[in-house]
């Protein structure tokens, strides 16, 4: 740990002020940053962090450290950014803290550059909640983020500026066997899915030949052409192809109409239509070796209170869809919305309640 912004040996030593007999309660709070972090934990809303940078703010309370933090924050639904803040750090938890870590925090909605790293019994508790971050996000540029969340199983998350929802963060997955590689759903963009094969062959030595599309919009499929010109081979539903092709948009090329199961060197991709739902031909994909479900845009994220874009879905028969995806993938070990973080199978409960709510 530097001393980048250290005062060193002129550091506070407020063990001993408090020896001395000081009301000290309050300056302790405005030296820590616990005043201000007190207020954004209080109101903020939480967001997952990866640590860029620490240091040494000079500040000791009971030898415990006030760390700086230099951070780039993931929230739900806004594209990752840069702040800072500081906190009293035990002295045993200083490991945890290094450049490279994920750690829970809050921020001000309102002002995001107030952020807090959650409070030592959240971020204890956090493993235990079942969340598999252990790496937090990886940057690839500021508009494609990577993440592993199973055995050889990549979230991609990828940003628009649309005009309705602003910059607007979709999800799909690399799923790697070996040389091999597929994609559940393609970034928004040709570009963006040109520079996460690159990424793929580049840090998982492995090359993309298999691209499937889990309904006909951009959010899943705008990249398709890129995937193509790859020498990918990609698969949806014969409506999907179909809706595609009406708009102008690149097609699928091997369809099929209600299941399908696609060997990756070893590792299997089970694509299975359950019901219409955000649209009518929205699929969702289960790979049982990890036990992950990827719910698309079928699923919503535990942090949406909206049902997202519904413009093309079918409210009326969503529910039961949802229904028959607890029933079928109720125990995964990991559900992916298709914008948002993924969750368990809260997600799937969550998104009948905001179907209910609608009706
Ligand atoms: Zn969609």
């Amino acid at each position: 740990m530097g001393m980048r912004r250290g005062n060193g040996a002129g550091g506070v030593c407020i063990a001993l002020m408090a020896l001395v007999g000081c009301s000290i309660s309050g300056m302790v709070d405005r030296v820590t940053g616990e005043d201000v972090n007190r207020q954004v934990r209080a109101q903020g809303l939480p967001a997952h962090a990866t640590v860029l940078e620490i240091w040494d703010t000079g500040v000791k309370v009971n030898d415990d450290p006030v760390i700086g933090f230099r951070l780039e924050v993931h929230a739900e639904g806004r594209p990752p950014w840069v702040g800072e803040t500081k906190a009293l750090v035990s002295l045993i938890h200083i490991p945890r803290v290094q450049p490279g870590a994920t750690l829970p925090v809050r921020y001000d909605p309102a002002e995001p550059s107030r952020i807090a790293l959650a409070s030592e019994e959240e971020r204890e508790l956090e493993p235990a909640a079942g969340t598999i971050l252990p790496t937090g996000p990886v940057r690839i540029d500021d508009d494609l983020f990577v993440e592993p969340i199973a055995d050889g199983v990549w979230l991609h998350t990828s940003y628009l500026q649309l005009e309705r929802f602003g910059n607007t963060p979709a999800n799909g997955l690399v799923v790697v066997a070996g040389r091999d590689a597929a994609l559940i759903d393609t970034p928004w963009t040709d570009d963006q899915t040109r520079r996460l094969i690159t990424w793929v062959a580049e840090r998982q030595q492995a090359s993309i030949n298999t691209v499937v599309v889990t309904h006909s919009h951009q959010d899943c499929a705008g990249g398709l052409r890129a995937a193509h010109r790859a020498g990918a081979r990609s698969y949806g539903l014969a409506r999907t192809a179909e809706l595609a092709e009406a708009r102008g948009a690149e097609p699928p090329q091997v369809r099929f109409t209600d299941r399908l199961d696609i060997q990756l060197s070893g590792r299997s991709l089970e694509l299975r239509f359950m019901g219409p739902g955000h649209t009518e031909d929205t699929i969702v994909v289960w790979l049982p070796d990890v036990q992950v479900l990827f719910g698309g845009c079928l699923v919503r994220s535990a942090a949406a209170t909206t049902l997202g874009y519904t413009a093309e879905a079918d409210l009326a028969r969503w529910p039961a869809t949802i229904e028959a995806l607890q029933k079928r993938y109720g125990q995964a070990r990991l559900i992916v919305p298709g914008h948002g973080r993924p969750g368990g199978a809260e997600l799937l409960a969550h998104t009948l309640d905001l179907l209910r709510e609608r009706q």
